[in-house]
């Protein structure tokens, strides 16, 4: 995406009224840290010869970030070298310590997509042991860290506290991972990450790992253009609005009404949107897009003085296609959602998943790949074969008409299946996107794939595969569906 150097003041106009109205909402906030984890990618350069990084890169490895002036409501535990170094393990590991020496002084946890603040835990659940003995004897291991700048940065606090290291061990060697955000860093009040979208699937897991701590969405933007700000960020993350500063860019928006789908829709301006309809952003940035059509479905949910506010309803693209089927990424979520109420009795729950519409085979079906998690030890066995064969049942009764008319009519579809991989293959995918190019801070799990690598990679963890022993139900309806 083309950027330009003024941009970097609109975007940190839009980060410096964060505070303010969180501040609204959660008083206090500053006198003490927040734990936020920030990631650099190194640079790379265009064949035109223009250099090349993720939005929040060129952000943090700006002046503005770099050279920012004390702010008591941005006190920031990790230290900046950290944040700024682009090996992802040597940052991760400095960050993770930094944030657990200020344990007491953490009111905040965060990053910035719901997925970097769960590798963040799962870097902690393999980590814990090595990073113990780092508090413990008061210096930071070579072998974890040797990038000189990090290592005079945490020299700068790091000092031997064998009862932290205790600490860390007793809550992390337990086993029992429910709650420990709040069980190391008791003084967070909320955790401040992006659970909206196609990251409201982890809300159960922060949820798990946080002992329910709320979850603050603040703001919502994009590599093309920051948009706004959620002007209440306490509120429930199904609630969520966010309101679009008319100062960042020219908006516009194409009504999505299926009924004029044929005739394409014409545009209207911020002031012409309309409660309760959904519309495609269209932006007009400084930079030099023009027209440039995001791909975000919003709906609009009210208006904050004249200003309208707008949920985030979807990316627009269809994931999912075998014929004239068409699944996008709420509906495949939903979906997940409903079948995965089957396994909560078992403890258990989807942590992530992925799909393909696998057309190697006539007809065709849906993949969905599925990495569970057992939660608490003691309660019925993990759920067998013929539940998750039911999952793939309950999965289909949520998709769409036209899907269940195509499974059960026109058999235009196979049964769906579902293959359950094994634990931490999300994790292996998004190291591959990583080595790839992909920025930590800016990665979603893609909800469907079709490159053949990441198919075989995923293929190569499979535990066990189920199909749909019957197909859905499909009552026909009034009108007819083309
Ligand atoms: P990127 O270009 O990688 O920065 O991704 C930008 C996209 O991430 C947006 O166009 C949205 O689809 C999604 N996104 C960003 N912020 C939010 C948010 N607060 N809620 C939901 N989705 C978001």
């Amino acid at each position: 995406m083309p950027t330009i150097q003024e941009e970097l003041d609109r975007r940190q106009l839009l980060y410096s009224l964060l505070m303010p109205v969180m501040n609204i909402y959660v008083p206090g906030l500053d006198k003490g840290k927040a734990l936020y984890f920030l990631f650099v990618k190194t640079e790379s350069t265009t064949p035109g010869g223009l250099p090349a990084r993720p939005v929040l890169t060129s952000y943090y490895n700006s002046h503005h970030f770099r050279h920012r002036p004390f702010d008591p409501y941005n006190n920031y535990t990790s230290p900046t070298a950290a944040i700024l170094c682009p090996d992802s393990h040597q940052s991760m590991y400095a960050q993770m310590l930094s944030g657990l020496l200020h344990r007491l002084e953490v009111l905040r946890v965060g990053a910035v997509f719901a997925s970097g603040l769960l590798r963040a835990i799962r870097f902690l659940q393999l980590h814990y042991r090595s990073l113990a003995a780092d508090i413990s004897d008061g210096s930071l291991s070579f072998d974890q860290v040797s990038d000189p700048s990090i290592r005079s940065a945490v020299a700068a606090f790091l000092r031997p506290d064998p009862a932290l290291a205790d600490l860390l061990i007793r809550e992390c060697g337990s086993g029992d991972w429910a709650g420990i955000v709040t069980r190391i860093w008791p003084n967070t009040k909320y955790l401040d990450v992006i659970v909206t979208g196609a990251m409201a699937q982890y809300i159960p897991t922060l949820e798990y790992y946080s002992g329910g701590l709320p979850m603050a969405c603040t703001m919502y933007a994009s590599s093309e253009c920051y948009f706004g700000l959620n002007l209440r960020p306490m509120c429930r993350p199904d609630e969520v609005s966010y309101t679009i500063m008319p100062n960042m860019g020219y908006f516009e928006f194409i009504p999505c009404d299926e009924s004029t789908a044929a005739a394409p829709a014409t545009a209207v301006d911020l002031t012409e949107v309309e409660e309760g309809k959904e519309y495609e952003l269209v932006i007009t940035t400084y930079a030099g897009l023009y027209r440039y059509r995001v791909g975000d479905i919003l709906r609009v949910t009210g208006f904050h003085n004249a200003a309208p506010m707008f949920r985030f309803v979807r990316r627009k693209n269809v994931l999912l296609s075998i014929e004239s089927d068409k699944t996008d990424e709420a509906e495949l979520q939903a979906a997940v959602e409903r079948a995965s109420k089957l396994i909560e009795p078992y403890g258990a729950s989807v942590v992530e998943y992925t799909s393909q519409a696998y057309t190697k085979e006539i007809p065709g079906h849906y993949v969905i790949y599925w990495e569970l998690m057992k939660r608490g030890e003691g309660e019925r066995e993990t759920p067998g074969a013929e539940i998750l064969d039911m999952c793939c049942v309950e999965t289909e009764e949520a998709l769409n008409s036209v899907y269940r008319q195509s499974r059960v009519m026109d058999r235009s579809i196979g049964p769906l299946e579902i293959r359950v991989v094994r634990p931490g293959t999300f994790e292996e995918l998004m190291d591959y996107a990583i080595s790839r190019g992909a920025s930590i801070n800016q990665y979603k799990v893609p909800r469907c794939v079709t490159f053949s690598p990441i198919i075989e990679l995923l293929d190569s963890r499979v535990v066990s595969t189920h199909f749909s022993p019957r197909p859905p139900t499909w009552m026909p309806q009034r009108h007819s569906l083309t």
